[in-house]
Formats: C-alpha cells, sequence, structure tokens
C-alpha cells in the first residue's frame, strides 16, 4: 500500500519521461504487479490526452473569432458602400449646383439693350450668360410688361466659360405691338413667382418703353 503511494506521486513524472532510471524501472516494476497502478496509470494517461479535447473550446472560440471578424468584415464594407454614396451624392449634388446656382449678371446700360427686329423685340446681351428667367405680367390695356434677368452658373463662370459668338446675343421677348415696357432684373435670387416682381421694383432698370402704344382705350379683346 505504502509503495502504491509512492508510485502514484511518480506516475505524473514517469507519464512526462523525467524519472530517472532507476525510479523508472521501479515504476515499472510496480506495474507489472500491481494492476491498481496500472490503471491508475492507464486513467491518467486518459485524462491527459483529453486535454486536447479542450479543442471544441478551441474551436468554439476559433469561430467565435471568425465570427467577429466577418462582422467586423460586413462592417467595413458598409462603411465603405455607405461613404462611396455618400461621396457620389455629394458630387452629384455640386456637379447639379454647379448647373442650377443662378449668378445673376448685373445690369449693365453698355452690354444689355432691347433691340427691334422684324417687328420683335429682343434683348441683346454682349457678353457671357448661362441663361435667362423671363417674367410677363400683362396690364389693364393687354399689354405685356416684361422682366427678365441673365445669369451665369458656377460651371460657366469660373470653370469653362461658354464659347459664343462675337455678336451680342440675342433673346426673343415678344412682338413689339404688344410689349409695353421692359425691364432688367438686378435680382439677388431668382423670383419663384411672377407676382413676386413688384413691377418699378428698385431692381428694375427700365430697359425699353414702346412710345408707339395707344392706350387711349381698353382694350377687352384678349391677345392671340
Ligand atoms: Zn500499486
Amino acid at each position: 500500500m505504502n509503495e502504491c503511494n509512492i508510485i502514484k506521486d511518480l506516475l505524473p513524472l514517469y507519464i512526462d519521461d523525467v524519472l530517472s532510471d532507476d525510479s523508472r524501472e521501479l515504476v515499472e516494476k510496480h506495474l507489472k504487479e500491481c494492476t491498481k497502478c496500472a490503471d491508475e496509470l492507464k486513467k491518467m494517461k486518459e485524462k491527459k490526452i483529453n486535454i486536447p479535447l479542450n479543442s471544441d473550446a478551441q474551436k468554439r472560440e476559433e469561430s467565435i473569432i471568425k465570427g467577429l471578424k466577418k462582422k467586423l468584415l460586413n462592417k467595413k464594407i458598409i462603411i465603405s458602400v455607405v461613404s462611396i454614396c455618400v461621396t457620389i451624392a455629394v458630387f452629384i449634388g455640386i456637379y447639379s449646383a454647379m448647373f442650377t446656382t443662378h449668378i445673376p449678371i448685373k445690369y449693365d446700360s453698355a452690354k444689355i439693350k432691347v433691340v427691334e427686329k422684324n417687328g420683335d423685340l429682343y434683348l441683346s446681351y454682349d457678353g457671357n450668360f448661362y441663361g435667362s428667367v423671363e417674367y410677363t405680367a400683362t396690364d389693364d390695356y393687354n399689354y405685356d410688361h416684361h422682366a427678365i434677368y441673365l445669369y451665369d452658373v458656377p460651371y460657366t463662370k469660373y470653370i469653362k466659360p461658354l464659347k459664343r459668338s462675337k455678336k451680342p446675343e440675342l433673346i426673343f421677348l415678344e412682338k413689339k405691338a404688344i410689349v409695353d415696357e421692359v425691364y432688367y432684373g438686378d435680382f439677388e435670387k431668382m423670383p419663384e413667382e411672377v407676382n413676386e416682381i413688384k413691377f418699378f421694383d428698385k431692381n428694375l432698370n427700365k430697359i425699353y418703353k414702346n412710345k408707339n402704344l395707344d392706350k387711349s382705350k381698353k382694350s377687352n379683346t384678349p391677345k392671340g
């Protein structure tokens, strides 16, 4: 019994193969004779082999890490996609603002005039512009009051000016016969409604007055 206890203490060292030759021989000799200790050795060896069974835990850990990595990757992908979308949206926004933001062209009597051509009235502008906005109001005599302004957009003003002919550009207004007055508007921003334009506003420069109109009698016939 006493020897069994000693052997039991030695068994772990025996398994690890760190016993001196003498001790090992002693253990081996005892194991051949004592089934109890032989069983103990077997159990101990099994236990030791069972340790790698922890690889279950290891596997679980690996899968958790894999899952985390996958989540992280998904997060990265989502962030990338979102940032690409945001970037595209910003560029579309900038691009459209480049063409939709009006930069009104100030009135310049040397460059902006109303000219008559074959019975029609045109606004003549000697310079670059991107577009024009025109408003018309009809007075009690069925004559037109035109308000117009020209504008540039950031793209044509700062990046690539439009190529225009050297002759002043003509913008059709209306048949001369039905126009009373034409104004050029110095607007800070585009008025949204015709009604917002107050004729004789200080921002309106009168650039044309039709002196041939007969306003002595009120016309009730709507103009065609
Ligand atoms: Zn024994």
